[in-house]
């Protein structure tokens, strides 16, 4: 099962890479991939290509490096502000495809806004990424299932840590909602266990 292999296009690894640069600078981006063997991806940034070459052991490794660098409670912290950050950046890259900023989708209900937006941004990861995701509607819960998750690929651990996730996710939202703060949370999580990563999703926002 692990001897798979799967990839995220370059560019994705791109984004990433630049919300990294974003939170902790060049500098502090190559001291921590430096941790964990990366130097080579600080050095030269994927191409902003479709090619599916960036393997979900890279991600992965760049989680473990936040990990390496904090420790894990700053490691957390970091990961989701990376995500946030990441956010415009893949914004930038994919946006234009998602049809999300047409005048018809900004006059939707809140509620419809998040049906609509997160069964896009599910959609994106699973034309473009070997990353599949799943969406699970409750009456007051938006579930984001993640089945072969890139950022806890080959990992283990006590409780969720697909963190960077958790942030993209939050900040997907905010954009969507125009403005709205939403509660993002990891549930369940492969590397603990579990079937699948579970990102459950408070549909009511908190501000
Ligand atoms: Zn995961």
């Amino acid at each position: 099962m692990s001897e798979a292999t799967f990839y995220y296009p370059q560019k994705m690894g791109r984004v990433i890479l630049q919300g990294m640069e974003e939170v902790m600078g060049r500098n502090g981006l190559s001291g921590v991939l430096r941790l964990n063997s990366l130097e080579g991806i600080a050095l030269n940034f994927p191409p902003a290509s479709n090619e599916r070459t960036f393997s979900f052991k890279t991600v992965s490794d760049i989680q473990t490096a936040f990990e390496l660098a904090y420790g894990p409670r700053g490691g957390r912290g970091v990961a989701l502000r990376v995500g946030r950050a990441s956010f415009k950046y893949g914004l930038k890259e994919y946006g234009s495809m998602l049809g999300l900023t047409e005048m018809a989708f900004r006059l939707l209900s809140l509620s419809t806004k998040l049906h609509v937006g997160t069964n896009t941004f599910a959609d994106l990861f699973n034309k473009h990424t070997d990353q599949k995701v799943q969406i699970e509607e409750q009456d007051n819960k938006i579930l984001w299932h993640i089945e072969r998750c890139p950022l806890c690929w080959d990992r283990k651990a006590e409780e969720p840590i697909c963190h960077l996730a958790v942030g993209l996710i939050q900040e997907a939202l905010y954009w969507v909602s125009g403005g709205k703060v939403f509660n993002v949370e990891e549930t369940n999580c492969i590397a603990n266990g579990g079937a699948v990563c579970t990102i459950v999703i408070d549909k009511n926002p908190i501000l």
